[in-house]
């Protein structure tokens, strides 16, 4: 499986907004873009005039990476948002935030999208009883996610809930701390999903 593997830091500067890639290190002092909040690089310091192509680009650029996705995943969304009735751009984040790895995050099951990813990858989950190691798929309303029981005494779900414990479960999610389970009560609106993005400039940037 492709992933990208050069340092993640360099992909929110270059976005300029903050995309939470790196779990704890992201609220604390020490994140790459309160120190450093310019462009990576050798020219990063220089202000350029940005085309709307550009815009567009970097629009897309933004939620590919927040999400971790990569251009040929991203470009299927796209389509199958096309495909779906309603708004093309908040059907596209609807479908990003259903990815199964997101919702273990959203839960507060990892402290980043990376690590719910890598756990979804080495089978700790349940969807609906049934073990799912596909950090793609897209849950549904009603589904049930849950720890696996041989998983749930790992210290790393303790430690996990040590950094993420307390943070606010969306409104469409639910979560439960003792038993590690949640739920799915409703699908993610437009105002459920906190990334700074205008989906419509990726709409245009897809539909030349
Ligand atoms: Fe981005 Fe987190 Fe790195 Fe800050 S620490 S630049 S939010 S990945």
């Amino acid at each position: 499986m492709a992933r990208y593997t050069d340092a993640s830091c360099r992909l929110c500067r270059r976005e300029g907004d903050k995309l939470f890639l790196k779990g704890e290190r992201c609220y604390s002092n020490k994140c790459a873009i309160t120190r450093r909040p310019y462009a990576p690089g050798q020219h990063g310091q220089q202000k350029k005039k940005i085309s709307e192509y550009g815009l567009q680009l970097r629009e897309k650029q933004k939620a590919r990476r927040f999400y971790g996705v990569l251009e040929t995943q991203f470009r299927k969304y796209y389509e199958m948002a096309v495909r779906k009735s309603g708004i093309t751009g908040e059907n596209l984040l609807q479908i990003l935030e259903t990815r199964l790895d997101n919702v273990v995050y959203r839960m507060g099951l990892g402290t980043s999208r990376t690590e719910a990813r890598q756990l979804v990858t080495h089978g700790h989950f349940l969807v609906n009883g049934n073990r799912v190691d596909i950090p793609s798929y897209l849950i549904k309303q009603g589904d049930e996610i849950v720890v696996a029981e041989n998983s749930r005494k790992s210290p790393r779900f303790k430690e996990i809930l040590e950094v993420t414990g307390g943070k606010v479960v969306p409104k469409w999610l639910e979560f439960n701390e003792e038993t590690l389970s949640g739920k799915v009560v409703a699908l993610p609106e437009r105002e459920d999903v906190d990334l700074p993005v205008q989906e419509h400039l990726i709409v245009e940037l897809y539909s030349k």
